[in-house]
């Protein structure tokens, strides 16, 4: 795949800085067209790429078997369960969430 450049972009080293075709190519370029395989998801994490003015403000894509010692820690409240696990490539621990329910309409939990 040959990914042609952009000409305003072309030079600049800050990624941050560059537009978001070229935000969007770069991300397609690590991640793949769906990481995540799920529409909602990938949304979340392309729009997150073209809006991060900084590397705080990025979220990182990790694939699930990135993790390593995945234990269940209770689950907070339907329809998301939590998760403690090791990040191999920095072997740190995380908290993982999981979402339950993706891909089907669902209604909004009822207040009081
Ligand atoms: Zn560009």
């Amino acid at each position: 795949m040959t990914i042609k450049s952009c000409l305003k972009c072309r030079f600049k080293k800050n990624f941050f800085k560059c537009c978001n075709k070229c935000k969007l190519k770069h991300f397609k370029l690590n991640y793949g067209k769906s990481p995540s395989g799920n529409n909602e998801i990938d949304k979340i994490f392309r729009d997150n790429y073209c809006e991060s003015n900084s590397s705080k403000e990025l979220i990182e894509w990790i694939p699930y078997n990135e993790f390593k010692n995945i234990a269940c820690i209770g689950i907070e409240k339907v329809p998301s369960k939590y998760y403690i696990a090791r990040y191999r490539k920095v072997n740190i621990t995380v908290i993982l969430m999981k979402f339950e329910n993706l891909g089907r309409s669902q209604a909004p939990p009822s207040m009081g």
